[in-house]
């Protein structure tokens, strides 16, 4: 034994042994009653069986496993983690001639609840979501520069907005490695800048790659709409594939800003950006767009606030549906984890409805690749979208 023991309620092993990482309160028996948040623990059946290795939190997710293997958690344990996770981005050629961005390391999908990385052209973006992580920090900060050897230029550490409350006033987002210098970066050969310290989340929402990349099959010579634009991701691609002129829609000025300059730093004149709610945009557009995009931010954080995101979602996509051109496309997102695809589905569905629109579904979109979905965890499935032709 390695780390202070906890003992497991008869049959909670099962869900452990399956390997589904998260060990909730209730299935405790026995624990030391001075375990502090973020301590390594191991955690052991009824029988005494070994299950897994993790770290404490209070809270009702009492234990994240980080290993279902007697292990020390230490710098190599660390290395090891993150360079399988490297391995497989590389194997897939996430990362290649055209594209230097990507997610690097997604928490539980790779193995440790808590820890999010996001690589930006040498630039590392970490994110500890959990101070059982944070507690890591300098074991994981040691791999990250080994893995990524001489291709690292900084590590940002942005954990402040994100680990739990009574942590956020221990910490302060600064440079771990390197210091601060412009950071661009190519996306399928579209150039972005990225500013991590400033912008939301880790500074680019790096999972819509690949429906960006969808997106530009169908925008030549088209009216575009981007809402919820943040820094243009969906813009660009539309911009670049000859789409006749593109709109960008977000409520934050400062994302409008960083849009317009991605827009500019890729030399294109066709766009517009609107620093406006999207509900307000939409009142007065009907008949002009030919293919829209809504990514809204998750309309719920958590199970309470499931029924009120589903209102919004179908309130968001009927407006769109009524409005948009007779055979227009529309790409429609949730980010929200606690609202499954089969109920986001539905809800698009109720919204069409609504609209009186006759639609097909021409695609099911999802997560790429450096965003890994186990199918012994699907609470890690958040991202889900459709496309819609509309008749
Ligand atoms: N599609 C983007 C990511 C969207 S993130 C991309 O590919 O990068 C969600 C964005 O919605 C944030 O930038 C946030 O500022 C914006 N937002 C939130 N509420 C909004 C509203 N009511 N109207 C317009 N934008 C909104």
């Amino acid at each position: 034994m390695n780390y202070s023991e906890v003992t497991l309620n008869k049959g909670k092993e099962t869900s452990p042994l399956r390997f589904h990482p998260w060990i909730f309160s209730g299935a405790i028996a026995k624990k030391d009653a001075t375990l502090e948040e973020g301590t390594l623990v191991e955690a052991y059946s009824s029988t005494k069986q070994y299950v897994g290795t993790g770290y404490f939190a209070n809270g009702s997710i009492a234990i994240r496993l980080i290993s279902f293997k007697e292990v020390t958690i230490d710098e190599h344990f660390w290395f090891e983690k993150l360079n399988k996770a490297y391995t497989y981005r590389k194997q897939l050629l996430i990362f290649n001639e055209h594209t230097n961005v990507y997610r690097l390391f997604f928490g539980e999908g790779d193995g440790a609840s808590g820890l999010i990385l996001d690589y930006y052209n040498g630039h590392v973006v970490f994110q500890s979501h959990s101070w059982g992580i944070y507690l890591q920090k300098d074991n994981i900060i040691s791999a990250i520069k080994k893995v990524l050897g001489d291709d690292l230029k900084s590590i940002y550490d942005k954990s402040a907005e994100t680990l739990p409350k009574q942590f956020t006033d221990k910490v302060q987002n600064a440079y771990l490695f390197g210091s601060e210098e412009d950071v661009l970066v190519k996306e399928n050969d579209h150039t972005f800048k990225i500013d991590f310290i400033r912008g939301q989340k880790t500074g680019f929402f790096v999972d819509q790659r690949e429906s960006r990349q969808l997106l530009a099959k169908y925008c030549q010579d088209k009216m575009v709409l981007n809402t919820f634009s943040y820094t243009g991701g969906f813009s660009v691609y539309a911009c670049a594939a000859g789409a006749k002129t593109v709109h960008s829609v977000d409520v934050s000025k400062t994302a409008i800003e960083l849009c317009n300059k991605n827009i500019e730093l890729n030399d294109f004149t066709n766009h517009t950006g609107y620093a406006e709610d999207t509900f307000d945009f939409l009142k007065d557009k009907k008949n002009i767009y030919d293919v829209i995009i809504l990514d809204p931010p998750a309309f719920a954080k958590s199970r309470d606030s499931k029924h009120n995101a589903v209102i919004g979602y179908k309130r968001l996509n009927a407006m769109a549906l009524k409005l948009i051109k007779p055979n227009g496309l529309l790409f429609t997102f949730s980010c929200s984890g606690v609202v499954d695809k089969n109920l986001f589905f539905n809800t698009i569905t109720a919204a069409a409805i609504e609209a009186r629109r006759n639609v097909k579904v021409i695609h099911y979109l999802s997560q790429p690749a450096d965003h890994p979905v186990i199918p012994y965890f699907p609470e890690g499935e958040y991202l889900k979208g459709m496309v819609l032709w509309v008749e």
